[in-house]
């Protein structure tokens, strides 16, 4: 894995480019400008790293645009140390992003082939993370509450089992709606048994499966 003058230079325009589409939070920012998109990539397609695109990973599966991580991650207002789950790993490059924001990490990939993958991948960078292989519509019972979680698949509704998984206070961005297009929502925890849903704008993520989400 290298990381050349090239790949810099392009992943600065990339950040540049999402700047001017309007993500204005520095960390964001920062971590995008860190993170070789790159290395989740294999080498034949290279080319399409630093192209504000979601791309195929395999299993008929994605890797988020970069304006959509960017968008997701400025949403969840992560601090040093927030205890955040990501429900979809994928190719574990939102993992990264947040592993570079100084947050703790949990993830979960419901595909084990793609499991397995990020997971090697994220460790031979040396991030510290945790990664599990099953249902993240359930959730991470073993360790919630968490300060914020962010769901990278497209719910039919809003997966009430994580909001219970959330602290008081805490934030989940997820994105709902029908098999096309989904609304992106921040849902705020307000109380045990309460919360606030802000519903954003429209965006096309590939479908949440499992017991809370779709079904197979
Ligand atoms: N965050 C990923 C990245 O940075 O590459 C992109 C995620 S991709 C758009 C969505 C991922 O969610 C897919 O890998 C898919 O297999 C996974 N997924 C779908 N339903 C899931 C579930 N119930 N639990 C865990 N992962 C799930």
């Amino acid at each position: 894995m290298t990381d050349t003058y090239k790949d810099k230079g392009a992943r600065k325009r990339l950040v540049e480019e999402l700047a001017q589409k309007g993500i204005t939070d520095k960390m964001v920012l920062n971590a995008i400008g860190k993170v070789p998109r790159h290395y989740f990539f294999s080498n034949t397609f290279h080319a399409h790293a630093y192209l504000d695109k979601a791309f195929p990973i395999g299993e008929g599966q994605t890797i988020s645009q970069p304006y959509t991580v960017a968008y997701q991650t400025q949403l969840l207002q992560v601090e040093k140390n927030d205890r955040v789950l990501e429900i979809g790993t994928g190719s574990g490059y939102q993992a990264a992003i947040l592993c570079e924001m100084g947050a703790s990490v949990y993830t979960i990939e419901r595909i084990e082939s793609l499991h397995k993958k990020a997971k090697a991948l994220l460790m031979k960078l040396g991030y510290q993370f945790a990664a599990v292989c099953g249902d993240g519509t359930k959730g991470m019972t073993s360790h919630a509450p968490f300060d914020k979680i962010i769901v990278t698949a497209g719910a039919p509704v809003v997966p009430e089992e994580l909001i219970k998984q959330l602290k008081i206070g805490g934030i989940m961005i997820v994105p709902v709606g029908d098999d096309k297009t989904q609304k992106m929502f921040t849902i705020i925890k307000t109380s045990a048994n309460t919360f606030e849903k802000v519903e954003l704008d429209s965006f096309s993520f590939v479908p949440l499966v499992g017991q809370n989400g779709w079904k197979e």
